[in-house]
């Protein structure tokens, strides 16, 4: 999926939830959306970070490691110390990027090290296809509506 899908749907889980956010909740709440996509040199973080992502995706696979429940746990516990009014949103982000990914054609490898993808559709979509940015508009609207609605 594109980073700016992982945002919206972030975003859009945000509104589900019924969480109010700040502009500093929204712009941690994406950083974290993008996170695991650091073992891809050609992302968003991974082009900030090219060294740290080139190292990572040496020793694993695109969307192996840094998408797994242990790479999550490894985030979130430190964080939980570090900035416990935020884990939670961390962990939002983290895990809405998870279950988009899930939707892609390579899956994820939830359980890292086990190779074994997770893929939860027989119709999956493929990154920066149609269906991606129809995710990405929908979540955006519905988000920008539900946040105009609020307030
Ligand atoms: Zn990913």
């Amino acid at each position: 999926m594109l980073g700016l899908t992982h945002i919206g749907f972030a975003l859009l889980c945000s509104s589900i939830l019924k969480i109010r956010l700040t502009i500093f909740d929204v712009i941690g709440l994406a950083l974290f959306s993008i996170l695991p996509d650091i073992d891809l040199p050609s992302s968003e973080l991974g082009i900030i970070l090219r060294p740290l992502s080139h190292k990572l995706l040496e020793h694993t696979t695109h969307r192996g490691a840094t998408h797994s429940l242990l790479f999550v746990l490894g985030i979130l516990c430190p964080l939980r110390f570090l900035l416990p009014d935020f884990h939670l949103l961390a962990a939002l982000g983290l895990l809405s990027h998870l279950f988009l990914d899930m939707l892609t054609p390579v899956g994820i490898e939830f359980l890292w090290p086990i190779k074994l993808r997770l893929i939860i559709l027989d119709a999956p979509v493929n990154t920066g296809s149609k269906a991606d940015y129809f995710i990405f508009l929908i979540s955006s609207a519905i988000f920008i509506y539900s946040r105009i609605s609020i307030g």
